[in-house]
């Protein structure tokens, strides 16, 4: 069980990381604005976007996820079916492709994480 106060916890429910309780995100993950983040979060106030582009740093973060993605669908074909190349190449892009407003999102989590840490004081308000 994920507890409140982790890092873990802001990043996989995608809330603020000082308080815990804002969300990140204003809407779901397949949606239109999917990466759209509102400029403060609701409950403590902290600013999301802490310098313009400041998501850019994000790309790497979501690099490193895609690549994470890439491994994880190679060895379940691997050792699910051992399928053709070609099986392997398709059934990368499609997950790749599907699942990129997840990877972004949790890029963005994962990287304002790296910046602010849970503050207690600030989620009690
Ligand atoms: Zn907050």
């Amino acid at each position: 069980m994920i507890t409140k106060g982790t890092r873990l916890y802001s990043i996989l429910n995608h809330t603020c990381p000082q308080c815990h309780e804002g969300r990140l995100f204003v809407s779901k993950a397949y949606s239109k604005s999917f990466i759209k983040m509102p400029q403060r979060c609701s409950h403590c106030g902290l600013r999301y976007e802490q310098e313009p582009s400041f998501y850019s740093g994000a790309m790497y973060v979501s690099y490193a996820l895609q690549v994470a993605l890439f491994a994880t669908v190679y060895v379940a074909l691997r050792v699910l079916f051992n399928p053709q190349m070609e099986v392997y190449l398709y059934a990368i892009i499609v997950t790749v492709l599907l699942l990129i407003p997840v990877t972004l999102r949790l890029s963005r989590a994962i990287y304002i994480n790296f910046f602010f840490s849970y503050k207690e004081e600030s989620s009690k308000k």
